[in-house]
């Protein structure tokens, strides 16, 4: 197993109110798949993501990627971690906005051992014409491309992806999610989305429903439907 969460639980505490976010979540991914966690807005999906990142910390509970436990590793192990085993794609792109499409993806390549080129990168998602542009220049779909080369070009083991084509129209949903279908097929990189949008689970080989913090549901996909036919 490349993921496995066992029993997480993160609680928040505001004022006297304690909310139960995550309430024993486990989940397992095999290595190379693509695996989609579902659930309407508030369920925890973000929260359990950002845990899988190393950019939050559980209550308790385990989470062990590739063989090695991140749930008790030191915050420098942790930055050391989200450096170079994961990409991370987000529903906002979150662009530098004064550095060019090349320069966004160099900050990237700058803080990780073992950087793809950035050319092939570019190719990999077609911006290669494109790279001395800003991301006010582009469209939406060219940043999220963008967002896509930055995350990739470490090499991650795992991309992780909040939202990936929340802002983004039909059919350019269905371009980004071809280019992720193809980076997990040419980077056999293990892909975990997740959105609020069924159908887009579609392309997963393993679903996990999420509801008020708990998994209500695990399905194995053994009909995974082609990004490019998916539809909404
Ligand atoms: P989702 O991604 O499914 O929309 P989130 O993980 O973002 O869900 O949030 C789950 C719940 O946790 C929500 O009720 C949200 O208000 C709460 N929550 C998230 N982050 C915090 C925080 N930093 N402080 C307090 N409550 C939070």
């Amino acid at each position: 197993m490349f993921l496995k969460s066992e029993n997480l639980c993160k609680s928040y505490k505001t004022g006297d109110v304690v909310t139960h976010v995550l309430k024993d979540v486990n989940i397992s991914i095999e290595k190379g798949e693509i695996a989609a966690i579902l659930g309407p807005s508030g369920s925890g999906k973000s929260t359990f993501l950002n845990i899988i990142g190393g950019i939050d910390r559980q209550d308790s509970g385990k989470v062990v990627i590739d063989g090695v436990e991140i749930s008790n590793m030191s915050d420098k192990e942790l930055v050391e971690y989200r450096r170079n085993e994961v990409g991370f794609i987000f529903q906002f792109y979150n662009l530098v906005p004064n550095l060019t499409v090349k320069e966004n993806i160099e900050v990237a390549v700058n803080i990780s051992k073992n950087p793809l080129s950035i050319d092939d990168v570019l190719k990999a998602v077609s911006m290669e014409d494109k790279k001395y542009r800003f991301p006010r220049e582009l469209s939406g779909g060219e940043q999220q491309r963008v967002s896509i080369a930055r995350a990739i070009v470490k090499n991650p083991k795992l991309l992780l992806c909040d939202e990936p084509t929340g802002a983004l129209d039909y059919e350019t949903s269905l371009d980004i999610l071809k280019l992720i279908e193809n980076i997990n097929k040419k980077f056999k990189t293990t892909i975990l989305i997740i959105t609020h949008n069924t159908a887009l689970s579609a392309m997963a080989s393993k679903i996990f429903k999420l509801r008020s913090g708990e998994v209500a549901d695990q399905i194995e996909n053994k009909n995974v439907m082609p990004a490019e036919r998916i539809e909404w």
